[in-house]
């Protein structure tokens, strides 16, 4: 079943069921039950109004008892190895106490039918493990919705205890800033023996990682994986200090080996508390959280002006105006806003 299907079928079993109160979802996501805390995530995701708003009263239910976790972002092209890493390094995780939630951003979900993370069963060892919860990317809307769903479904598997948050995004630019966006920690994985165009990677994405994992060094594989960390290493050296005040590491792991498997976890464990200890964890939340809200207000103005009837007509007929060169750019968008700002007053 593809992912809009399975979606469709979430979304009419939803009709179908007894419909919960927020305290219902709140009592079922504290109390561990993944069935509520799925269909806490599938209201986040719905395009109705209606599920939305309601969305929103569980959310802000469970905000209390969000923000102990850490979020840890991770790409890599197609074939990298993503979800074979996502299952070691999940192992080790929940092996050392922690509960762990995987969440995805497929950058082509709005795009295609198809998806680039794909459709095929995932990481199937780590999703039957009582301490995991898997969830796949949401399947329609735009980027930035994706994105904002994403945001939220954070919030509701904190507040179901998950303390290790995964959100996974695949090597394309937009959907990689998005899921720095909201992480703590960036991790990027990489190949030996490719070059960097290969790989697809900007100098910015690498310039994004706090650390960089060269996967599959096994076998013939090791003394290029060593290579490629050492090159790694020095391009990392190039770049302007982090504001975390954190040096990014370079290492290398086997998926299939499981090996550097938990130093990938000690790393992610010191820029933890380094950036604990010197405030930057806590300040890059509130930016975080800044930047969204400020993002959240340029959408809403965006659909309050393209969405308004009353500026139908007007905006037709001054694009036209526009595309004649009648009248400037800048003077027929300033009218147009303060139209829309009038026709709001009214
Ligand atoms: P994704 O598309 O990034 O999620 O990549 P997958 O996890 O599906 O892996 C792509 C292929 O690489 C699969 O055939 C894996 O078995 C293989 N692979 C992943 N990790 C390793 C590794 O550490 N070593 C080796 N040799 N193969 C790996």
């Amino acid at each position: 079943m593809s992912q809009a299907d399975s979606r469709a079928k979430q979304l009419a079993i939803l009709k179908q069921r007894k419909q919960l109160s927020v305290e219902e979802y709140l009592s079922g996501i504290r109390a561990g039950h993944k069935g509520t805390l799925s269909r806490a995530i599938t209201l986040v995701e719905s395009h109705k109004k209606a599920h939305h708003e309601f969305s929103r009263e569980v959310i802000e239910a469970c905000l209390p008892y969000t923000g102990n976790s850490v979020r840890i972002g991770i790409t890599g092209v197609p074939g990298v190895g993503k979800s074979t890493f996502i299952e070691a390094f999940g192992e080790y995780v929940v092996n050392q106490g922690h509960k762990l939630a995987v969440l995805a951003i497929d950058p082509s979900s709005g795009v295609s039918k198809g998806s680039i993370l794909g459709d095929k069963t995932r990481m199937e060892k780590l999703s039957t493990r009582p301490e995991v919860f898997i969830r796949p990317s949401p399947s329609q809307g735009s980027l930035g919705g994706v994105a904002n769903a994403t945001r939220e479904s954070i919030l509701l598997c904190e507040a179901a205890g998950y303390d290790v948050i995964l959100i996974e995004t695949v090597g394309v630019g937009q959907s990689e800033t998005l899921v720095h966006s909201m992480v703590d920690f960036f991790l990027l994985l990489m190949l030996s023996g490719a070059g960097d165009e290969l790989q697809g990677i900007k100098r910015g994405i690498m310039e994004m990682a706090d650390t960089i994992v060269i996967n599959k060094a096994d076998g013939d594989n090791v003394r290029k994986a060593k290579m490629a960390r050492r090159e790694y290493a020095n391009a990392i050296h190039l770049f302007p200090p982090a504001p975390s005040g954190w040096t990014p590491q370079v290492q290398i792991c086997s998926s299939v080996e499981n090996s550097g498997i938990k130093e990938v976890w000690d790393t992610i464990d010191s820029y933890v508390n380094h950036t604990k200890n010197n405030g930057y964890f806590d300040k890059l939340r509130s930016s975080q959280a800044k930047q969204h809200m400020l993002e959240t207000v340029e959408s809403f103005l965006r659909d309050s002006f393209f969405n308004s009837p009353g500026m139908n007509g007007l905006l037709q007929e001054t694009t036209g105006l526009v595309e004649e060169g009648k009248v400037d750019a800048y003077t027929a968008a300033k009218k147009l806003v303060e139209a829309h700002n009038s026709l709001n007053r009214e």
